[in-house]
């Protein structure tokens, strides 16, 4: 579904991504490692258009990623982004928030957008805060309304940027448990993280970033149990 070949970005003269090869099956979850400043964040904002990037191709079932073609507006609709800081709308309730892409971006009906959303609520446990204003909610609970929110736009994937960096650690699980059970329901996800317990459970595959290359990628249980590169050993040998 997601096809990234020769992947570069410069910012300025700092050469940030090297020519960074990966691609994501539709149903498959895909974990980033890699030390901060390596370029996880900016391959995620160059797969769904965020960022221009300076060469190389990104497609998304066969759609070229253009920054500045018009078919950009489609793939941000398709491909949602949970970030580190949920970016919630502070002056909304969770369900404006929630309603807000489909009905002002995609044009669906507000009754139906409303439906969705309370179906979306419930199923990240929190049904009763359909009112609240996120400055009324935990880290963990605007977290899982973030997604509710990622979620209410239909997306054929979705990206997230260290969810859970943000968190109190009591608050961390309730948000893997919700990425955990999307999973589960076959949704494609990109996920940079530093949770290895999460990577090694859910992610069918792991890629370690290492200066602006994929400098190791395999199956979860390989990767983090048995890496072959010097420098994803050593990575791993300081998280874990
Ligand atoms: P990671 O998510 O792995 O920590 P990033 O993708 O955020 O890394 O950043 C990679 C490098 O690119 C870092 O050196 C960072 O300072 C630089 N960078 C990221 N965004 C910008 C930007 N908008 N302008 C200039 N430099 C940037
Ligand atoms: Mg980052």
């Amino acid at each position: 579904m997601i096809e990234i070949r020769g992947l570069q970005k410069f910012f300025g003269t700092h050469h940030v991504l090297k020519g960074v090869d990966a691609s994501v099956a539709k149903g498959e979850v895909v974990c980033i490692i890699g030390p901060s400043g390596s370029g996880k964040s900016t391959i995620l904002r160059c797969i769904n258009g965020l960022e221009s990037y300076s060469g190389g191709t990104i497609d998304i079932d066969g759609v070229h990623v253009d920054h500045q073609a018009p078919s950009i507006k489609q793939i941000r609709t398709e491909v949602a982004m949970v970030f580190q800081r949920f970016n919630l709308f502070p002056h909304r309730s969770v369900l404006e928030n929630i309603i807000e892409g489909p009905v002002f971006v995609k044009g669906e009906p507000r009754a139906g957008a409303i439906d969705h959303a309370k179906e979306l609520l419930a199923s990240v446990g929190l049904a009763e805060k359909i009112d609240a204003r996120p400055s009324q909610l935990s880290g963990g609970q605007q977290q899982r309304v973030a997604i509710a929110r990622a979620l209410a736009m239909n997306p054929k994937a979705i990206l997230f940027d260290e969810p859970t960096s943000a968190l109190d650690p009591e608050l961390v699980g309730d948000v893997l448990d919700v990425m955990r059970k999307l999973a589960e329901t076959g949704m494609t996800m990109v996920v940079v993280t530093h949770e290895m317990q999460f990577a090694r459970e859910v992610a069918d595959r792991v890629l370690f970033i290492d200066g602006g290359v994929v400098a190791e990628q395999g199956p979860s249980a390989e990767l983090l149990g048995n890496p072959q590169h010097p420098r994803t050993q050593d990575f791993l040998r300081r998280v874990l």
